[in-house]
C-alpha cells in the first residue's frame, strides 16, 4: 500500500490525486514552524480534523511534535537550545514532548478529538526505549479523561500508538518496543544518520550516507521480523521508500507498507508493477549474505535493471 508523507496540509490534494491509500506520515511540525508562538489545542484540532475528514475513513498517521535536530520552531528554541550540545542528540522529538507535558497533552488532546472524523493513528518520533511508550500512553489516558469531563465526546477505542523505529537502539531493541507499541514506522533518514554517524544534512559527508549499507539493512530487517513476530503493522516511511532504486529491496524484505512524498507514489507504482515478488524475495535473501555495500548496490542494480 502506498500512502503519502505529508509535511503541509495543503499537499492533501496531491496526496489523493496520486491514489494515496492513507498518511502514513503527517509531520506536526508544520504547526510550529515560522511563527513566535505556539498553537493551541483548537488550532491543532482543527488542522488534524481536516486531514482525517479529506482521508475519507483511510489512514491518518499523525506524528508528535519532532523540533530539536535539523527540524527548528523559533518558539521552542530556548527548551531545545544548550550551548555546545549536539542537538542531533539532545532534548528534541519525543524528549521534550515528555519533558514539557504541556506540549505533548495539548497535541494527545488534539489528536483524539480530531479521531472522531476518521481512522488517525499516533506516531512518536525519536523512541529508544519502552518506557517512553508507556508514558506517552498514560498521558494519554490521563487526557481523555479530562477531555470527557469537559463534555468532549471521544471514541470508544483508543486510536493506534505507534512509534519511529529510526535510532540504531530502537531497532534492536524492536522486540521489546513491539510489545508496546501498536505499529513501526521505519524513518531511514535518520537511521541511517545515527547507524553511520553521519550528519543527514551535512554536505561533506553525503557521500558515506549510505542506504544500502549492511548495517543499516540488517537494523531494518530486524525491526521487520520483530513487528511480523508480534503481528503488528510497519510501513517505512524515510526517503528509501520513495526511490524506485529500494522499492524491490523494500518488498523484498517483506514490506508491503511504503509512505513517500506524494510526487514520488507514482514512480514507485509503476516500479511495483514490474517487480516479480518470488524473485525479490530471493534477491533480498542474497543481499543479506552481502557485507559489501559495493556488491549490495551492484546486486540490486542488475535485478532492478532485469525489469
Ligand atoms: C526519518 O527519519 O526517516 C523520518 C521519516 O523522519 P524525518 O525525516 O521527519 O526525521
Ligand atoms: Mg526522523
Amino acid at each position: 500500500m502506498l500512502q503519502a508523507n505529508l509535511e503541509l496540509p495543503r499537499e492533501l490534494d496531491q496526496a489523493l490525486n496520486a491514489g494515496a491509500t492513507g498518511l502514513g506520515l503527517v509531520r506536526s511540525e508544520f504547526l510550529y514552524m515560522n511563527r513566535d508562538d505556539l498553537p493551541d489545542e483548537d488550532e491543532q484540532f482543527e488542522a488534524f480534523r481536516d486531514l482525517a475528514k479529506g482521508m475519507n475513513g483511510r489512514p491518518v498517521t499523525i506524528r508528535t511534535l519532532d523540533i530539536g535536530g535539523d527540524k527548528i520552531a523559533d518558539a521552542l528554541a530556548g527548551m531545545t537550545l544548550s550551548a555546545g550540545a549536539n542537538p542531533a542528540l539532545g532534548l528534541r522529538a519525543i524528549r521534550l514532548s515528555l519533558k514539557e507535558r504541556k506540549l505533548l497533552d495539548t497535541q494527545l488532546a488534539a489528536m483524539l478529538r480530531a479521531a472522531a472524523f476518521g481512522k488517525l493513528r499516533i506516531l512518536l518520533p525519536m523512541i529508544t526505549s519502552v518506557s517512553e511508550i508507556r508514558r506517552v500512553r498514560e498521558a494519554l489516558v490521563q487526557v481523555a479523561k479530562r477531555l470527557r469531563r469537559r463534555g468532549v465526546a471521544l471514541p470508544e477505542a483508543m486510536p493506534p500508538l505507534g512509534v519511529m523505529i529510526e535510532v540504531p537502539g530502537a531497532a534492536l531493541a524492536a522486540d521489546a518496543l513491539a510489545a508496546e507499541a501498536d505499529f513501526f514506522a521505519l524513518g531511514t533518514n535518520d537511521l541511517i544518520q545515527y547507524t553511520l554517524a553521519i550528519d543527514r544534512g551535512d554536505e561533506q559527508v553525503a557521500h558515506l550516507y549510505d542506504p544500502l549499507h549492511p548495517a543499516v539493512l540488517r537494523l531494518i530487517q530486524f525491526a521487520i521480523e520483530a513487528a511480523h513476530r508480534a503481528g503488528i503493522p510497519i510501513s517505512v516511511c524515510g526517503e528509501m521508500a520513495g526511490d524506485p532504486r529500494f522499492t524491490a529491496l523494500l518488498l523484498g524484505l517483506g514490506l508491503r507498507d511504503l509512505s513517500m512524498a506524494p510526487s514520488n507514489i507514482p514512480r514507485v507504482k509503476q516500479r511495483i508493477r514490474a517487480i516479480d515478488m518470488i524473485a525479490a524475495t530471493r534477491r533480498a535473501r542474497a543481499i543479506m549474505d552481502q557485507w559489501d555495500s559495493g556488491r549490495i548496490a551492484t546486486l540490486l542494480d542488475d535485478f532492478n535493471a532485469l525489469a
